[in-house]
């Protein structure tokens, strides 16, 4: 689990775009970066993302049977599914952002979605989804980002966020 999370250079303006753009739709997208340990302690480790990787969100009705199959929801049946409050990301994007990764030396730390009109916390089906373990950045209607790490468990601990500006930014 990062101890903090950085957003490089612009990729926070760059993801809060991405997503909302795809409003009233959930927007999601991969986030590239690295992992180092933070100058202030050893055990602490400093989870940077360096790209932004938008994608389109696929999810179709088909999807939800596969939730709900594997997960009490029932407080989420009354909520029409749709991509207004699902998303699903193409397995072969991550792939292909996966390859391009470790060209450019950084890897696919975690994902983004947007919560049109929802707060910026994990739901129900967030949690039960096994592709939300680990990193996760949501944002909700107006663009307000929140982090997030789910355990395996799927217990969430909220992560501290911060913007690093690197020497291009003015
Ligand atoms: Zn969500």
């Amino acid at each position: 689990m990062p101890g903090l999370l950085e957003f490089d250079g612009d990729c926070l303006i760059v993801l809060r775009h991405s997503l909302l753009a795809n409003s009233p739709q959930e927007g999601c997208a991969l986030l590239l970066g690295d992992k180092q340990p933070s100058h202030f302690s050893k055990e602490e480790t400093v989870w940077t993302i360096k790209l932004i990787w938008p994608c389109c969100n696929i999810w179709e009705q088909g999807f939800s049977t596969l939730v709900q199959s594997s997960n009490d929801l029932n407080t989420f049946h009354t909520r029409q599914a749709s991509r207004q409050t699902r998303f699903a990301i193409d397995p072969r994007e991550q792939l292909l952002a996966q390859k391009w990764g470790r060209k450019n030396n950084l890897k696919i730390i975690g994902s983004a979605h947007s919560h049109p009109y929802g707060d910026a916390i994990p739901s129900a089906v967030d949690r039960s989804w096994s592709f939300s373990q680990g990193l996760m950045v949501i944002a909700d209607g107006s663009g307000r980002l929140r982090g997030w790490w789910m355990r395996k468990d799927k217990n969430l601990d909220p992560l501290e966020l911060a913007l690093v500006r690197n020497e291009r930014s003015p």
